[in-house]
């Protein structure tokens, strides 16, 4: 199967402030198209560095794309190099240069010399117009290899990608692209999952099987190659059921959906309103909740009482058993969900009171701990859970645990 290497140019990807980003994008578009991405480069806008990534990758893969360093300033390199590893001559293109003269002209601005160095293009190279910027990107072939440069700003490399090189690379490959199922999981941790699921997927040794795993949530990924295993589909087919009947209701989603978006969709299905009461998450459900568009036609609203009287005053806690077992408490949580639900006039309720720390645990009632609640206009129900982590960790998973029981409790 067609393989590539990525290499990203710029020593601003080597410092804490800038993120290599492009290669994310140019991975999921090759991987449309049926090519692997086996390794990634990140170098500094040093010509050496540059020289040597390109001449290990062009010797183990069909594709190399490099992005950045087209720029018309000294330190961009890529042009350059690349003509070097190919040993090629850089020859001026004066049909580049007109179209960079017109492009100045359209805002009134003269040509820098240097803004010429665009115009040089190593012998041979197909010329890779660039509709939202002024660097071209460059198409070159060395035998069966294929060597596409191509700009830094992520607007002009997607555009060009997507216009000029996903066209081209597609035609040359067969375009079998490459077959992906997320199985998201909520409830249950990495290695628990991995133990129900391992037995099932090592019987499928053709299809690669990740976990990846998230504050309260486990994604299970499994990746076929249709040009190298025929019968990938009906495989993925058989072991994604395999792996959901394994994991029961801790499955929330196969079509990529997340926890928030999957709670609208029963909300939806039994026409029912939920309100939420927020202690230790700060608020964080109701933003979660509200993040999906269309979510005011069942998400009716949310309080964050994070102090004693406000849980009194706004939700209809018992002052007296407030006292008695402290905010953090089965009561309290289920007192809280019940009168969110009520305020609101809304079919559901739920709540989320904690300790998220650092300070504030105690050895009845350590940081970490937190108590959820739930309400219907039937019953009212609690579940307390231990997380450990930091304030941050802590505050995120309690919320991913409570839209994951507002999620068991519509199913
Ligand atoms: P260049 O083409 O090297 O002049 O890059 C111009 C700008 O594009 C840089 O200053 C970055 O902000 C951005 N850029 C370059 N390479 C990348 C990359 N791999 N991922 C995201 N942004 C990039
Ligand atoms: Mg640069």
């Amino acid at each position: 199967m067609p393989t590539s290497e990525i290499i990203a140019v710029g020593s601003e990807l080597l410092t804490p402030l800038r993120l290599d980003t492009n290669s994310l994008y140019i991975t999921r578009r090759l991987n449309d198209i049926g090519i692997l991405v086996q390794r990634k480069w990140v170098v500094g806008d040093e010509p050496a560095s540059l020289e040597e990534a390109l001449r290990i990758a062009m010797r183990r893969v069909s594709t190399v794309l490099i992005t950045g360093g087209l720029g018309p300033t000294e330190d961009d390199i890529t042009r350059k190099v690349a003509a070097h590893v190919l040993d090629r001559q850089l020859i001026y293109n004066e049909e580049i240069a007109q179209k960079l003269r017109e492009r100045f002209a359209r805002v009134g601005r003269a040509l820098a010399e240097n803004n010429l160095r665009q115009a040089l293009v190593p012998m041979g190279a197909i010329i890779l117009p660039n509709s939202v910027g002024t660097a071209p990107g460059l198409w070159l072939e060395e035998g069966k290899k294929k060597i596409v440069l191509l700009p830094g700003p992520p607007r002009e490399m997607k555009r060009m990608l997507d216009e000029h090189v996903i066209p081209r690379l597609a035609s040359a490959t067969r375009g079998e692209p490459i077959l992906r199922r997320v199985i998201k999981l909520a409830g249950i941790p990495e290695s628990t999952a991995d133990e129900r699921i391992a037995p099932i997927y090592l019987g499928y040794p053709k299809i690669q099987t990740t976990i990846l795993a998230a504050p309260g949530q486990i994604e299970v990924h499994l990746t076929a190659v249709k040009s190298i295993h025929p019968q990938a589909e009906y495989d993925l087919d058989r072991l994604q059921d395999q792996i959901e009947e394994a994991l029961g209701d801790k499955v929330f989603s196969t079509e990529d959906k997340t926890l928030e978006e999957v709670v609208g969709i029963f909300l939806g299905m039994r026409q029912g309103t939920l309100a939420v009461a927020e202690s230790c998450t700060g608020g964080l459900i109701a933003k979660r909740l509200t993040d999906v568009p269309g979510s005011s036609q069942y998400f009716n609203g949310g309080v964050v009482t994070y102090s004693d009287q406000s849980k009194i005053d706004l939700l209809g806690v018992d002052p007296e058993q407030l006292r008695q077992h402290g905010a953090v408490s089965a009561v309290v949580a289920e007192q809280m969900a019940d009168g969110v639900r009520r305020r609101f006039g809304s079919t559901f309720g739920l709540s989320a009171t904690g300790i998220a720390g650092p300070s504030g645990g105690s050895e009845e009632k350590p940081v970490g701990l937190v108590f959820l609640g739930w309400s219907d206009s039937a019953h009212c129900h609690s579940e307390r859970i231990q997380f450990n982590g930091d304030r941050e960790l802590v505050r995120q998973f309690a919320a991913q645990n409570a839209l994951n029981m507002a999620r068991r409790n519509l199913v």
